[in-house]
């Protein structure tokens, strides 16, 4: 399969971290997913620690989300008109997350950001975007630029194709460094429409804010007229009931959403300030747009999974999250690994240092090598990870004991594997 996708689409894939580079060796297809299991191609079974990348908070093939899916297609598969079910996903996303004042449904999290920052430029009529080198926000063009640490460095860009007129306008800074915001304010006062940050990092593995930095982040735009937006796709209705907000409590102007709030489709959106969302179209002058956007399937399959997400869902994910992460700590202990399971709520990832890692810089430091080869002894025995240590891993409400189970009796050879790894 994997060598006819090859003919056809570039690396075979259709998006890049599938394609395993990272870790080598053949992607495996899946054809079916059931609770915290997923099946391939050739009939293998795996516990599933990527549930799509997040989406799929309760597990694959949830029979309340399938049946409202079913209910959903009978009827239709998509109007291009308003209708109710985008009416009532963007009142519960609006009841769960009080900074969320009004909300646009779009179909994917890049569109999400793109738009947010779009409409961030239009409200304060200013060009320049900060951003947090490490933090992933899809790739949109601006957001793909990710210099190095310094201080205020201007944005190169990080992928042919992004023009350096569009990166100059991305001011890149360390995550988890107040001071290097408070130079780039000072170096250039009156000129930034927004910062964004990842409301807790995932996207370079799970390196959470220090204390008072998304606080001290929301106070230097305050203080400067910018706009806080904080990006909630992979956080958002995973980390508690209303995401990572529902966490740190830190009021953002506009926030960005989708994956779970999908369902396993493609749903996602931006929101917040009733002010600032005045200034889209049609009510203001900021053009968005989507011929799919809040397409019926979509919204009934993230209504539903939404409505499925009270107290006692978050209290498993947050206990299953909390199990894995002793069981793989202990193994790699036990097998002298130096290692640091970093987590946020129920978000985590296998650092392979014992140095803190507070962001992008340290996080590059760590013995990547031993993840392949545990990644790879993991997948052989069935448990399938995230094929990079560069990702969060994530947890289902699907996950039950047989399933933790299974990952507990596959990790010592995998632990084993990468103590014995070689750069
Ligand atoms: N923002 C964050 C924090 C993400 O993790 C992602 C995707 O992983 C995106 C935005 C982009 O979302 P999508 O892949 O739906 O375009």
């Amino acid at each position: 399969m994997f060598d006819r996708a090859s003919v056809v689409t570039p690396g075979g894939v259709n998006s890049p971290v599938r394609a395993f580079r990272a870790v080598g060796g053949t992607p495996r297809f899946m054809v079916s997913g059931t609770g915290p299991y997923l099946t391939d191609a050739d009939g293998r079974e795996y516990v599933d620690l990527v549930c799509s990348w997040g989406p799929m908070i309760l597990g694959h093939s949830h029979p309340e989300v399938i049946a409202a899916v079913q209910e959903a297609v009978s009827r239709g598969t998509s109007f291009g008109t308003p209708g109710e079910g985008e009416v009532a996903l963007a009142e519960e996303i609006v009841a769960r997350i009080e900074p969320v004042e009004q909300v646009r449904l779009v179909s994917s999290g890049t569109e999400a950001t793109m738009s947010a920052i779009r409409l961030a430029r239009g409200f304060t009529g200013r060009s320049k975007v900060v951003k947090f080198a490490g933090c992933y926000h899809g790739h949109v063009d601006a957001l793909l630029a990710a210099a190095g640490s310094g201080l205020a460095t201007f944005g190169l860009p990080d992928t042919p194709g992004v023009t350096g007129a569009t990166a100059r306008d991305t001011v890149v800074l360390p995550y988890n460094d107040l001071d290097a915001v408070r130079a780039a304010f000072a170096a250039h006062p009156g000129e930034i429409a927004c910062v964004i940050t990842e409301a807790s990092p995932g996207n370079m593995g799970v390196v959470p804010p220090a204390d008072g930095f998304n606080a001290g982040l929301k106070e230097l735009c305050a203080a400067d007229g910018a706009l806080y937006i904080s990006d909630e796709v992979m956080t958002g209705f995973r980390t508690s009931k209303a995401g990572w907000y529902g966490v740190d409590g830190v009021s953002p102007d506009l926030m960005t959403f989708g994956k779970v709030m999908g369902g396993g489709f493609p749903a996602a959106a931006f929101g917040g300030r009733a002010d600032v969302m005045a200034h889209l179209a049609p009510v203001g002058p900021v053009y968005q747009a989507g011929t799919l956007s809040g397409n019926p399937v979509a919204t009934a399959a993230g209504l539903a999974q939404l409505r499925l997400l009270n107290d006692a869902a978050y209290a498993k994910i947050d206990a299953v999250s909390a199990e894995l992460r002793s069981l793989v700590g202990d193994a790699f202990t036990k097998e002298g690994v130096a290692h640091t399971v970093s987590s946020a709520s129920n978000m985590f990832s296998v650092f392979f240092t014992d140095e803190p890692v507070r962001n992008y810089d340290d996080a590059k430091k760590q013995e990547a090598f031993r993840f392949t080869a545990f990644f790879h002894s993991m997948l052989e025995q069935g448990v399938y990870l995230p094929p990079s240590a560069f990702e969060s891993w994530f947890v289902s409400t699907a996950h039950d004991e047989r399933a933790v189970e299974r990952v507990a009796a596959a990790l010592p050879a995998a632990a084993r594997a990468a103590s014995e790894a070689t750069a």
